[in-house]
C-alpha cells in the first residue's frame, strides 16, 4: 500500500461547478447531472464518481485524463488529492 494511503476519490464539488461559465463546465455539469439522477442523488453538495468516468470526461475536453484533472482542479471542482487518484490510471 502506498505511504501516503488509499488511492483518493474523484469528488466533484457540485457547488463550485454550478458557479463556472457554461461554455466551460457545460459538459461536466451535463455528466454530473446524469449520474446524480441515475443514483437518484440530488441534495449532495458533493458527487463522487468513477475513475472511468474521468476518462469519459477526458475524451469529451479533448484532453489526456491528467490534463483535465489540472483543469479541474484550477477551477477549484476537484481537490489536488484527486492527482493521485489519476497517477493510478
Ligand atoms: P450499476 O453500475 O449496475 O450499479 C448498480 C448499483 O450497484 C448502484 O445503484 C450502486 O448501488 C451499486 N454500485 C455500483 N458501483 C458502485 C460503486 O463503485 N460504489 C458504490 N457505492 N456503489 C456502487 P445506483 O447507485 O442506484 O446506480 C444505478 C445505475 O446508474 C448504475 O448501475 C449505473 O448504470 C449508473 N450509475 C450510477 N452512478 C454512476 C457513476 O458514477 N458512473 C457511471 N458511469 N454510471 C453510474
Ligand atoms: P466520504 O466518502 O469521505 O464522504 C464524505 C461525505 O461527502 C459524505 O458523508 C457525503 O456527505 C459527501 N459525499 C461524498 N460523495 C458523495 C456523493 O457522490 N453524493 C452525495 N450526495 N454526497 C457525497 P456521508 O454520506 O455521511 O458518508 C460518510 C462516509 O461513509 C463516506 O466518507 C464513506 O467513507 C462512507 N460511505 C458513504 N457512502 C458510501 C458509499 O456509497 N460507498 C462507500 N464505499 N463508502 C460510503
Ligand atoms: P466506493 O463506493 O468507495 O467504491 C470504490 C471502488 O470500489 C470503486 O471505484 C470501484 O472500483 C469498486 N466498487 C465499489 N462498488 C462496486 C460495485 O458494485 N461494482 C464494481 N464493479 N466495483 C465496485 P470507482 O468505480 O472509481 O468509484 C469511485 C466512487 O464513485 C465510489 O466509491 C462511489 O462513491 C462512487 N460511485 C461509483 N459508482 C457508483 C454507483 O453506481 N452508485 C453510487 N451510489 N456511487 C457510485
Amino acid at each position: 500500500p502506498s505511504p501516503l494511503g488509499p488511492t483518493p476519490k474523484l469528488v466533484i464539488d457540485l457547488e463550485r461547478l454550478q458557479q463556472l461559465p457554461k461554455d466551460k463546465a457545460g459538459p461536466l455539469a451535463r455528466y454530473a447531472a446524469t449520474i446524480q439522477s441515475q443514483r437518484g442523488d440530488y441534495n449532495g453538495k458533493v458527487l463522487s464518481i468513477r475513475q472511468e468516468d474521468l476518462r469519459s470526461l477526458a475524451v469529451i475536453y479533448d484532453k489526456s485524463p491528467s490534463e483535465l484533472t489540472e483543469e479541474l482542479i484550477g477551477w477549484g471542482v476537484l481537490d489536488p488529492e484527486a492527482r493521485r487518484a489519476v497517477e493510478a490510471f
